[in-house]
């Protein structure tokens, strides 16, 4: 049998009910799919036995080079590139790291760095 505990909101008790739900019927697997905030573990006490970074790679705008010719803003479905007469600015925390407005800017502007955006961890609990 397969019971899903879900809510869109957070703080109605979804942890609460599914540790204990799971606790109770004994032999259990408990899936934790809150990707915001997923803390069965919490619950249950657990040893951390593996831990690595997760990073995408967003755009680095190099000025110099760049024509303001607007390609990059438009290609960007996340509205992450702004382009101004003479200036251009990245709201990074809005970049999905998609790479696309690298591919479209024709005058080869935009390199990519890594940025972390979390971390996986692997717990083991008896
Ligand atoms: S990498 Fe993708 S999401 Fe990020 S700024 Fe460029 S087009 Fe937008
Ligand atoms: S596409 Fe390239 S040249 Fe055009 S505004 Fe964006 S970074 Fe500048």
């Amino acid at each position: 049998m397969n019971i899903a505990i879900a809510s869109g909101k957070g703080g109605t008790g979804k942890t609460t009910i599914s540790v204990n739900l799971a606790l109770s019927l004994g032999g259990a697997q408990l899936l934790d799919c809150d990707v915001e905030e997923p803390n069965c573990n919490i619950f249950l006490g657990y040893n951390l036995v593996k831990k690595h970074d997760v990073n995408i790679f967003t755009p680095v705008i190099d000025k110099n080079k760049c024509n303001f010719c607007g390609k990059c803003a438009d290609f960007c479905q996340f509205n992450a590139i702004a382009v101004l007469p003479g200036d251009i600015m990245l709201f990074n925390t809005l970049c999905h790291g998609c790479g696309g407005c690298g591919i479209v800017c024709p005058m080869d502007a935009i390199g990519e760095e890594k940025r972390s955006i979390g971390t996986i961890e692997k717990s083991e609990t008896e």
